[in-house]
Formats: C-alpha cells, sequence, structure tokens
C-alpha cells in the first residue's frame, strides 16, 4: 500500500498520530516543531487535522528562562504516579525534582489492585486465577489492550504494593482490603477477585478514600531523603535536542511556569517524566480520542490542578501535549477508554460494584439489555440508547427477594447489611427526590415521563421472571425478580465520568515512544496517561486498576528502570 502524505496525517495506517511533530521528527535537520510548521505550506486545517493543541506553541527562548534547576530525575506531575516514580527513582540512587502544577498531592478516591501482597497473604485470600481474569479483560477490549503492560503490571504488582506499605507504615497508615462482589461463581464473566486494596488510617478508617494517605506520605518521603518538590509549576514545553518543543535528540529538561508567571527550567540528566494525569478538561482532545465519553463530562471551562473527588472533567492534558509536539505519538488505540460509573453502582444494587440487576429500560420505555452486567459495562450500553437516558424499576418486594443487601464502598469481608437499614437508604433517596416511589405501575411510569408501553415491558418481565426463563436476554435466574409489590420504585440513571484514560504512545517500561514505536530519548510517562493499556472502557472488573498499574506499579518500576539504565 502506497500512502500520501494524507493518508498518513490522517491516520490510515491505522494508528492515530500527534501529526505535525511525526512529520517533523521525520525531517533530516534539527528544527523546532514550530518551525517546521511555520516552513510547511500545509497548515492543520488544510490537514484536516484542525485541532489546536496539535499546533506547538513558540517556543519559549533561552533568555526568557528566570532560573534553572538540575537532577537525574525530573518528574512532571504531583499525583499518585509522578510521587511513585519520584521516590522510587530516588530510593534506586538518583536525585529527583518533583515539579506540580497542583499546590498539593493530587488524589481521589483509593482503590488499587495488586496481584498479591503481604494484606492478602495476612488475610488469607490467594492470588487469582491469572489468565482468566486477563482473558476476560483483554476481551472486553477487543484485544488491543498492550499485553507487556499488563503482565508486566501483573508480575510486579506484589513487589510494588509492599513498597507502598512499606512508604505509609511510618506515617501511620495500613494497608486493607476492598470486598468484591459475593455470591458470583469464579467463572462468572462478572466475577471480580480480591484484589483492590485501600490505605486507612486513624482519620481516614473506610475503604476506597484513602489514596491521601499514600501520597502524602510520599510527598514527605520525597522530601525527607533529598528530593525537591516545586508547586504551582506548570509544565508548559519540553526541551529536546538543546530546543524548546525540539523535535530531535534527547529530551533534557521542561520549562514550568511559575506562580509569578516566571519560567523556571528542571533538567533531567537522565530523563523526564511526565505524569500529569488525564486530558478529559480539554473539548478538543475529548472530540478527537474519545467522543462517546463528551456526554458525560461537566466543567470543563475552569482548570484546577488540585481537583480531587469530582466526577465531571480533570486536567487539561497538558503532558499530553508537551509530548505530542516534541514528537511523540498518540496510542494506537483510538477511541480512549473512559472510566465512568453510574447511580445503580453507589445508590441501589444487590451486589457492590454490579449495577441495578432489576429492569432497566430506554426513554421509549424498551427493555434493551442483560441487566446483569458490570455498572461500567451496563452504563457504557446505556449511553448507546436514544439520547444515553435509561431508567431503573423495581417493586417493595425486591427487598426481600434481591438481596443480600451491601454498603458502597465495603472491606472485604464485612457481612451484609440489614434489610431495615437498606429500606432506610431507599427511604432516604426518596426523600431527596433522586428516586420516586408510587404505590402503582402507572403512576411510576409518568413520574419517570415514560410512555404507556413500558407498562407492556413491565408486564413481558414479569411473564420472564414467573417462567423462571429470560427468553429476551438471558438474564441468569437468580437475577430475574418480578415487579409485583407495591410500592413501586424507579429513578433515572444518570452516567457519571471519572477519568479518560491513556494517551502517548508508550511501551512497557513507560518510554514514550514515536509513531514507529521508538523510544524518544530521555522522555518517559507514567500514569493516567500511558497509553494503550486500557482499552474500550475502564471494566471495574478488578477495581482500582488505574491507580494499581499504571500510577504505583508503573511508578515504581519507572523509578529503577530509569536508575538503572539511563
Ligand atoms: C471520584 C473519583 C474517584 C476515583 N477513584 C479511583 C480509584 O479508587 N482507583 C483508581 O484507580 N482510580 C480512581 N479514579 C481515577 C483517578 O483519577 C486516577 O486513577 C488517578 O488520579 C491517576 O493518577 P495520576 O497520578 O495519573 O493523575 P492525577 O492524580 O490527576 O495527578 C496529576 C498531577 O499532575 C499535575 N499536573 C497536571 N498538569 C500539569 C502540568 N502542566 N505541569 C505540572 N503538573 C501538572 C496535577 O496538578 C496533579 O498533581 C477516580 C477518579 C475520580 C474522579
Amino acid at each position: 500500500m502506497s500512502l500520501t502524505r494524507r493518508d498518513f496525517i490522517t491516520g490510515a495506517i491505522g494508528a492515530s498520530i500527534g501529526c505535525v511533530p511525526a512529520l517533523a521528527a521525520c525531517s533530516p535537520t534539527s528544527k523546532t516543531s514550530a518551525e517546521s510548521e511555520t516552513n510547511s505550506s500545509e497548515t492543520a486545517a488544510t490537514q484536516g487535522t484542525s485541532y489546536s493543541f496539535e499546533i506547538p506553541p513558540q517556543p519559549i527562548e533561552e533568555s526568557e528562562i528566570a532560573e534553572t534547576f538540575e537532577a537525574d530525575v525530573v518528574v512532571v506531575g504531583g499525583g499518585t504516579a509522578g510521587l511513585c516514580t519520584a521516590v522510587s527513582a530516588q530510593q534506586s540512587g538518583c536525585s529527583v525534582i518533583l515539579v506540580s502544577a497542583s499546590k498539593a498531592p493530587v488524589s481521589r478516591g483509593g482503590s488499587n489492585h495488586a496481584a498479591y501482597s503481604r494484606v492478602m497473604e495476612e488475610n488469607g485470600v490467594p492470588r487469582y486465577d491469572v489468565d482468566r481474569f486477563f482473558r476476560k479483560e483483554f476481551l472486553v477490549g477487543g484485544y488491543t489492550a498492550d499485553q507487556r503492560k499488563w503482565f508486566r503490571f501483573y508480575n510486579n504488582s506484589e513487589e510494588a504494593m509492599n513498597w507502598a506499605l512499606d512508604v505509609i507504615e511510618p506515617y501511620g497508615g495500613r494497608g486493607i482490603l476492598e470486598g468484591s462482589p459475593e455470591g458470583i461463581d469464579e467463572t462468572d464473566p462478572m466475577f471480580t477477585p480480591v484484589a483492590s486494596h485501600c490505605f486507612v488510617d486513624d482519620e481516614i478508617t473506610s475503604p476506597s478514600i484513602g489514596q491521601s494517605i499514600l501520597v502524602n506520605a510520599l510527598a514527605k518521603t520525597l522530601e525527607n531523603e533529598g528530593g525537591s518538590i516545586y508547586w504551582q509549576n506548570i509544565g508548559r514545553q519540553l526541551v529536546r535536542g538543546g530546543v524548546a518543543n525540539g523535535t530531535e535528540g534527547r529530551v533534557e529538561a521542561v520549562i514550568a511556569e511559575r506562580e509569578d508567571g516566571s519560567y523556571a527550567k528542571y533538567a533531567g540528566k537522565k530523563a523526564v517524566v511526565l505524569a500529569t494525569g488525564d486530558f478529559s478538561k480539554d473539548p478538543e482532545m475529548m472530540e478527537k480520542y474519545c467522543p462517546w465519553a463528551i456526554p458525560t463530562l461537566v466543567d470543563v471551562d475552569v482548570i484546577d490542578y488540585d481537583i480531587g473527588l469530582f466526577n465531571g472533567s480533570l486536567m487539561p492534558g497538558d503532558g499530553h501535549k508537551m509530548g505530542l509536539w516534541i514528537g511523540a505519538a498518540w496510542q494506537k488505540n483510538v477511541p480512549n477508554a473512559a472510566m465512568i460509573g453510574g447511580n445503580g453502582v453507589n445508590n441501589f444494587c444487590n451486589q457492590p460494584l454490579l449495577g441495578h440487576t432489576g429492569l432497566m429500560v430506554n426513554i421509549r420505555g424498551e427493555r434493551y439489555s442483560n441487566e446483569f452486567a458490570c455498572g461500567a459495562l451496563s452504563n457504557r450500553n446505556a449511553l448507546m440508547q436514544t439520547d444515553g437516558r435509561t431508567f431503573m424499576i423495581w417493586g417493595q418486594n425486591y427487598l426481600e427477594e434481591g438481596g443480600p443487601w451491601y454498603t458502597y464502598p465495603r472491606s472485604h469481608g464485612d457481612a451484609p447489611v440489614s434489610n431495615e437499614q437498606t429500606q432506610e437508604k431507599w427511604d432516604k433517596f426518596v426523600e431527596n427526590g433522586a428516586w420516586f416511589k408510587c404505590d402503582t405501575l402507572e403512576e411510576l411510569c409518568e413520574k419517570l415521563e415514560l410512555p404507556k408501553e413500558t407498562l407492556d415491558t413491565i408486564a413481558r418481565y414479569n411473564e420472564l421472571c414467573e417462567k423462571g426463563v429470560d427468553e429476551d436476554f438471558h438474564k441468569d435466574a437468580q437475577y430475574m425478580i418480578p415487579i409485583k409489590d407495591a410500592p413501586y420504585y424507579g429513578f433515572e440513571n444518570s452516567v457519571r465520568f471519572l477519568t479518560v484514560l491513556g494517551g502517548l504512545n508508550t511501551d512497557q517500561y513507560m518510554r514514550v515512544c514515536n509513531a514507529k514505536d521508538e523510544p524518544i530519548p530521555g522522555l518517559y510517562n507514567v500514569g493516567t496517561m500511558v497509553g494503550d493499556f486500557f482499552s474500550s472502557v475502564y471494566t471495574f472488573m478488578a477495581e482500582g486498576s488505574n491507580y494499581g498499574a499504571c500510577c504505583l506499579t508503573f511508578g515504581y518500576l519507572t523509578g529503577k528502570y530509569i536508575a538503572e539504565n539511563e
């Protein structure tokens, strides 16, 4: 197949490429990418790629730099990924500088997947079946996930998790295991292994919210052991081959904008590591790389580099852009995966992390799926319905027949909650207006603004439940509970956005690569921005895979790798 320049740019070879830098990288002479852009007769618009983030800004001149700092390793980003890399590199003998746009360490949630650890050993939890679990994860993404990375994670996550426990323990932290759905056979496609680790201390005792314990301990460790952290420094451009936004040679430094508007250069003799989180705050990047998740985004306008627990959009993709401008390629798999959840996960489920398993209908009142699916997958399917709108319906008899009921989040081994507690929770959602509770199904449909055909759907669902066989969508008989006793409950599902995953073309050692999969000398990335780890949708079939794999395990390994190989 012969490729024209346009074919190459628009991705006819099947890879999505950061266009201008990728071409500039092929040019025989060393130029900045901005020069390449100016000299080219084709603008981004004539190339058919009109996204402004693809056009490198004017390079920051050496004369504009107020101060220069130097270390073996410079890490850009103060979240879990950046901090793990920084501490690991330092403990492996490197001098380290971490620069972050945030004012302090950033974290959200707190589920960290690891295949095994001393916490699992202490709790008598076995290592899970790697083959079964990983194949399931790969299948969800149509086998587009990079298996080199997944198995490197699996093979090293125990060591990395035990190291993280060593980091938090001097600061009063400890590890616990998060509860996984119970009563699901290991052979079932929706089975989730017990492997999510959470950090707790005297103040934070609940699972799944303690990531701050890890990031704060990492930041203190870094500084106590001689590393430097510069907060409120926004990385703006990389220096490659001696020039800002250069497209040839080694990546030597990052130029950051400080609080007073001045520029500082942070030079990494061995490596510069990008760890700037996701790109959900950049509407153009979302349009190009993850359009399917756009309806779930809120608050894309205000950039807050310290943003914590928030279901909207997070970071503006600065690291991704800096990488593209100096010749990095985008990951091969587009659209990117996103992490989404829905009401079913938190508000009403008879298994934690599984969505609602009662009847789900779309805006026309049609049943559209086998409802027994992990929350993220079921919500991805919900987004395929007209206007992405779906509704959940059940009856009072579910309280007795639908349990056991659990809280979310919960620790491994926690007993189910009582039916009374569950009823209280239901009533609270009704009281605050999130759910409807009605004496008749007609009234419920009216409140949900669903058409009268919904009543036929409910009748058909009940008929199948009575038969004990779901002839329409083949849901497991144990979840076929008729909607028979009043009062009846219902609410409109809302799909919540957590983060968009992936970005730059990355090899298994976290080296950022060009379109030919060649590592760009001196440049690494870790965390959410690592390309081609996740594909399709974040499944939640192993809770905390992003923290556990891309941030913790790869952060830990990358620090060591740089120390040993650069
Ligand atoms: C409500 C919620 C709960 C979540 N819970 C979990 C969970 O339990 N488990 C899980 O695996 N995932 C969870 N996630 C996803 C989570 O956001 C990521 O897993 C995680 O934050 C990724 O860490 P990171 O270090 O890659 O990026 P981030 O945590 O986003 O850190 C990025 C850092 O880079 C800095 N930065 C950005 N741009 C620049 C720049 N130009 N220059 C310098 N610094 C910059 C930021 O200020 C920040 O310090 C959750 C997300 C949400 C919204």
